[in-house]
């Protein structure tokens, strides 16, 4: 019996389907796996669904299950609890009439539109600099949000915010890869997110709250960092070092997303040396801002706020609407894994 199959079978076995029905194991990773299933459309229990942070329920689910320890899941609820009001991270959803018997599946929100890495491989080459942009602003509206968790305040939420007199969080994710990101389903209304849909962060698993500067290489330092003139400027200010890690790893896959396809997990060295080659974007302020989050010293890389400041003038430079032709919007709205 495949891996797939004995999970699926197991999640059988916990599952009342009296409401819902299981579909299928989606994924099956170190020591986890995703299984998702919907709702059937008998009784009350879609509309009720409550999914934290808000997002209306789309009637299917995933369920995440862990294998080979005890409830090694429960740091990995807790940060999606504390991330729960953030727009480009997975929700919790709470179901009523939860199908699963058992508290070995935690249920999230379905995201239709698929991973970064399928949207590459289906779009190809090219693509447009103006949705490379749009992604880049989700990816650093998601550092916003694992350094200032976002709050509610009555009955709205405060969109991802950096708040400067507040000590950051230093929370890395520490799996940020293009497997790891989703495309949740377009929305038409939102501004922000007019070129593509939005992308949301999964698979905390590996998250951690890293206290330790990193460590680097002078020679990589003097080959990338000085060669570029990133050195030149440097950074005033207190640095954090899970602000820094994960600028680096938004680097990583903004870097996998320029080019031809490639694999998706590059160190930061191979995709140094990738974005060496200027004929990767056709932006020169793209390639350069994105080679700076790949600073070999994380002192180079761009803080936080500088980032935010300078992708967002990108996204919102252009006042006319010139939305992305049909094919492309279908190619990266995929409807099921
Ligand atoms: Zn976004």
């Amino acid at each position: 019996m495949s891996a797939q199959a004995l999970i699926f079978s197991a999640a059988q076995q916990a599952f009342n389907g009296q409401h819902y029905v299981l579909e299928k194991t989606v994924a099956v990773g170190n020591g986890s796996a995703i299984i998702r299933f919907r709702a059937n459309g008998t009784g009350p229990t879609l509309p009720a669904a409550k999914v934290l942070g808000g997002t209306p329920p789309s009637g299917r689910y995933i369920a995440k299950t862990w294998f080979g320890g005890a409830y090694p899941q429960a740091q990995e609820v807790q940060l999606l609890q504390s991330l729960a009001w953030s727009e480009h991270v997975v929700k919790l959803v709470n179901l009523p009439n939860n199908p699963f018997t058992n508290n070995h599946y935690v249920v999230m929100e379905f995201l239709s539109g698929g991973s970064l890495e399928d949207f590459k491989n289906d779009v190809g080459q090219v693509i447009p600099t103006k949705v490379l942009w749009s992604i880049f602003l989700c990816l650093v509206k998601a550092c916003i949000a694992m350094a200032y968790p976002t709050k509610k305040v009555g009955q709205g939420v405060v969109p991802e915010e950096i708040y400067p007199d507040v000590e950051p969080d230093n929370l890395a994710h520490r799996d940020l890869h293009p497997k790891n990101i989703l495309f949740d389903i377009y929305d038409p209304n939102g501004r922000e997110h007019d070129m593509a849909p939005r992308v949301k962060l999964v698979d905390f698993t590996r998250a951690e709250r890293l206290d330790k500067v990193e460590a680097f290489h002078k020679t990589d330092e003097r080959d990338w960092d000085r060669y570029h003139g990133f050195a030149s400027q440097p950074q005033t200010g207190k640095r954090n070092p899970g602000i820094d890690h994960n600028i680096l790893s938004i680097g990583r896959v903004m870097a996998y997303m320029l080019g031809p396809a490639q694999s998706r997990l590059l160190s930061a060295v191979e995709y140094r040396i990738r974005l060496e080659d200027d004929d990767v974007s056709p932006s020169v302020e793209l390639l350069d801002i994105i080679r700076r989050c790949l600073a070999v010293n994380p002192v180079n890389r761009p803080r936080l706020e500088v980032l935010l400041q300078r992708v967002q003038s990108r996204v919102y430079h252009d006042t006319t609407k010139q939305h992305m032709d049909n094919y492309l919007r279908r190619s990266w709205i995929k409807q099921g894994i």
